[in-house]
């Protein structure tokens, strides 16, 4: 088993940058997901690892073999794509075995490799089914064995679950990270949906507009966001815009603010909704306490979005949870909102 390493990988389509010096190191057996929204070039990346697309500049290495310039089949990587790419004609098992047959491995081989592999993703018992037979989730299994059949060293899962319906898709995550863990195989997968990235990886990749934004774990993206980017599309957050000195920091709309940081000038305060506290008087012991009016509240089952108006430039959003007790405001009521220092900030 090996990793991989990409070193400064750009890829232009003419004048048009979709990837820029994108250098990542992805460990032996673990989990990498590349997230970010339509366009950010986190396909393209998953491809010039395949070697679908090749690098415009910068070098792609697998385990110790510089791979940049070597074709997809001489690569020990195991694709599945989002359409799963079987073929109508084939039965199940030709299907897997197709991908042997591609590598090259010797026929006496073939069918126990294909059995093996069928196996893994329990699905030998369909071997001479044709992929009409099969449901969304098990055409997207076969999929997976023929990935997995010659035993790649890097299994790459372009939107594996992005075809199937809300329920089979929260199985198939776990049955994939399961079987992942079990083969202790690197595999690095594509997706711009959040929850289905923080679920299942070990690291992320937050990208947008071909660069990486942010590599960390699921704490260190939530938690720590090195950027506005990030604070927004890994989870939610209200921005307070504004001037920061010291330890102050005051908003646009003249609120001051304690915050935990050392910034001066220009500077964006991002809060996450569920570390933002309501209450309808002033909180003792707490340094930020702000006056605001609710504008508007949202339900979403278990939890309630109120929206706060702060004053005509500043505004947030705090979550509650809905339980029995739970006081929920009324749009128009008057309610102060506090929140601890710690919450993240960035300069802009
Ligand atoms: P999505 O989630 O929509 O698949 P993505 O993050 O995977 O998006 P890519 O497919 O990597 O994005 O594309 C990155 C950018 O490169 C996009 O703006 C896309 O239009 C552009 N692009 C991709 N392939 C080509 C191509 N063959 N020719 C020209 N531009 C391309």
């Amino acid at each position: 088993m090996t990793g991989v390493q990409l070193e400064s990988v750009c890829k232009f389509y003419g004048d048009f940058r979709a990837t820029e010096d994108v250098n990542l190191t992805i460990a032996n057996g673990e989990f990498l997901v590349l997230l970010g929204p339509s366009g950010c070039g986190k396909t393209t990346t998953l491809r010039m690892v395949a070697g679908f697309v090749e690098p415009t500049r910068g070098s792609i290495r697998i385990g110790n073999v510089d791979v940049t310039h070597l074709p997809p089949w001489k690569r020990s990587t195991g694709l599945v794509f989002q359409s799963y790419a079987l073929f109508p004609h084939l039965t199940v098992h030709q299907n897997v075995a197709f991908g042997l047959e591609m590598r090259k491995v010797p026929k006496s081989e073939i069918s126990e490799k294909v059995m093996t592999a069928l196996q893994m993703v329990r699905l030998d018992h369909l071997g001479e089914r044709y992929p009409r037979q099969l449901s969304g989730g098990q055409q997207q299994r076969v999929a997976l064995a023929r990935a997995l059949a010659f035993r790649p060293d890097v299994l790459l899962l372009d939107e594996p679950l992005s075809n199937l319906d809300a329920k089979l898709r929260h199985e198939v995550r776990v049955e994939i990270r399961n079987l992942q863990q079990r083969l202790g195989i690197t595999t690095v997968m594509v997706t711009h949906d959040q929850e289905e990235a923080l679920t299942m990886a070990d690291r992320l990749v937050v990208m947008n507009e071909g660069r990486i934004q942010q590599v960390g774990s699921q704490r260190d993206l939530y938690d720590r966001p090195q950027s506005q980017f990030v604070a927004s599309f890994v989870g939610r957050s209200s921005f307070l815009n504004g001037r920061a000195g010291g330890a102050r920091f005051v908003t646009a709309g003249g609120l001051p603010v304690v915050i935990d940081s050392r910034l001066e000038g220009e500077a964006v305060i991002a809060l996450r909704p569920e570390r933002i506290t309501l209450a309808n008087a002033p909180l003792a012991d707490t340094p930020n306490n702000l006056p605001g009016e609710v504008e508007f509240v949202s339900y979403m089952g278990n939890l309630i979005d109120v929206h706060v108006r702060l004053n005509q430039h500043d505004h947030v959003i705090a979550q509650i949870v809905n339980r029995d007790d739970t006081n929920v405001p009324a749009v128009k009521d008057r309610v102060f909102v506090s929140w601890a220092p710690s919450s993240s900030v960035f300069a802009k």
